[in-house]
């Protein structure tokens, strides 16, 4: 099929033009052994906009081969100063360069151009910067021991070495860039496995990676499918840790994958967050709070507020308006500027919320908005979900348990701040959960009960490079992103020097 490019971005998407995309392995742009490419599709319109290397375990093999010999060779002899400033660098060609990332973005996992712009910059950006900060404070520490004799003591923390960063499309660009940044301060090297829906953005950074003056090996990108390429990763017995953000189906696929050689695992999966207005709440804040929460990015969030527990007596009121609220959002090509939502990454994850919109019905939820696929109009080849919001959900039925990742709001009715306690956290997820209330006393004592990685009170979906991101549960092991994430790819050192 040819490649579709959009005139009025001619000059952005130069980029893809051209032949299919290719692995970076050592600073090489190089076909993937099978000689074989896959499409990338614009999810609005269904097109194919790009061809990218569909590599495999041989490719694997290349890469991780590269990335250790970067490892134990020249990135080893980078001084702390300097990857600080090599990530620095990097930081600015990604601001540089950021509008055309952001365009790739769009085009190939659909979320809407005007979503909020700025906020995605600097997010990418920053994450960059606050870890060129920390290249220079990974230290260890000097501990006094009780050993009989004059014996002297220390840490030293130590890069854990290859990581395999095996990374989803729902925000491909952070999606890699909250473990390239981690991996460059530490002094690791990696293979990065971007997702086989939306490789376009990581490609770009490999370009960047290649202008920047990180030497060849560090940052090796293998594309291609998740069952060849980030299986043969995650078993790969050379590679030293697996970084992984995805679904916790997969999560338990590397952990089985990583016990061949026990290599270290962070997880960052799958959630069911509870989202709960209380009968205080600013409603005029909570609504489009907490639609948002679900809604956004077409509800393709690990840590959307897909539970929305809602205080009895402002129950038929919130329904109400969360419903008018998401009926009114505009859904639309993902590169018009007013359009609020977007189309789903994929047929494939078109088909699975679809499954959940029939579901819901047959489950007793009420539809009071959305529940079908745009299927007319200028949207009817691309993959489009309304918002839509069940009523009336009760916590037993599988809408209400499984993960849909489509923008589908199930709001649950509660009386008491100790039976909404208990009924957020049923359930094997524990990635986010949120709290309206203008009670600071109970927004205190809910955050604490809650068994979830993320509260936010009065808001939602907030991050920052500083502020801790994981899971508690099912939700996944280790923290991405704050001071703590450091720890993930650091292994520590105890050295005894006996100085008598
Ligand atoms: P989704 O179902 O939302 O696509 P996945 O967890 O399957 O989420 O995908 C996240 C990432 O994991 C992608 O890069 C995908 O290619 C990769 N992946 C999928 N299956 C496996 C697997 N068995 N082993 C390693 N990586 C995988």
């Amino acid at each position: 099929m040819p490649v579709q490019v959009l005139p009025t971005f001619d000059r952005e998407f130069s980029f893809l033009r051209g032949d299919a995309k290719k692995l970076l392995i050592e600073g090489e742009w190089v076909e993937a052994a099978s000689g074989q490419t896959f499409p990338s599709i614009n999810p609005s319109t269904g097109a194919t906009i790009a061809h990218l290397a569909q590599g495999d375990a041989r490719d694997a093999d290349k890469a991780v081969a590269a990335a250790r010999r970067a490892f134990e060779g020249p990135w080893s002899k980078v001084t702390p100063a300097e990857r600080q400033w090599m990530i620095w660098r990097l930081a600015d060609l990604v601001e540089e360069n950021y509008e055309e990332l952001r365009l790739l973005e769009v085009l190939d996992m659909g979320s809407p151009i005007g979503r909020s712009p700025e906020a995605g910059a600097t997010r990418a950006v920053e994450v960059l910067r606050y870890y060129a900060g920390w290249a220079t404070k990974i230290q260890g520490e000097t501990i006094p021991n009780s050993v009989p004799g004059s014996v002297f003591s220390y840490t030293l923390r130590e890069p854990v070495g290859v990581v395999a960063a095996i990374v989803p499309w729902n925000g491909p660009l952070s999606n890699a860039l909250w473990k390239i940044a981690p991996v460059l301060a530490t002094g690791c090297t990696m293979v990065l496995k971007p997702a086989e829906q939306a490789s376009l953005t990581a490609i770009r950074l490999g370009e960047l990676i290649c202008e920047s003056e990180i030497p060849d090996g560090v940052v090796n990108i293998v594309t291609g499918f998740g069952e060849t390429v980030g299986a043969a990763l995650a078993s790969h017995h050379d590679v030293d840790k697996v970084a992984f953000t995805g679904s916790t189906v997969t999560g338990q696929h590397i952990v089985r994958a990583a016990a061949g050689n026990l290599k270290r695992v962070s997880l960052e999966l799958g959630g069911k967050s509870p989202d709960i207005v209380f009968a205080d709440a600013d409603l005029d804040k909570a609504v489009p709070g907490a639609a948002m929460a679900v809604f956004g990015n077409s509800g393709q969030v690990c840590c959307a507020g897909t539970r929305l527990f809602v205080q009895r007596p402002v129950y038929d009121e919130f329904v109400a308006r969360v419903s008018h609220f998401a009926g009114a959002l505009r859904v639309g090509d993902s590169l018009d500027p007013a359009t609020q939502i977007g189309p789903l990454v994929s047929a494939g994850q078109l088909d699975r919320v679809l499954g959940y919109l029939k579901l819901g019905p047959v489950e007793g939820a009420r539809t009071t908005v959305g529940g079908e696929r745009l299927t007319e109009g200028p949207l009817k080849d691309g993959y489009f979900v309304p918002p839509t919001v069940f009523a009336d959900v009760t916590d037993d039925m599988r809408i209400a348990r499984d993960e849909i990742f489509g923008p589908v709001a199930c709001v649950l009715p509660f009386d008491t701040v100790p039976e909404v306690v208990a009924r957020a956290n049923r359930g094997v997820y524990g990635l986010g959960g949120g709290v309206w209330t203008r009670d600071v006393g109970k927004a205190h004592q809910v955050s604490a009960a809650l068994k979830t990685g993320a509260v936010w009170v009065n808001g939602y979906l907030h991050f920052d490079a500083a502020v801790p991101f994981g899971g508690y549960k099912m939700s996944g092991w280790g923290n991405e992103l704050g001071a703590r994430s450091l720890d993930e790819y650091l292994n520590v050192k105890s050295v005894w020097i006996t100085t008598d």
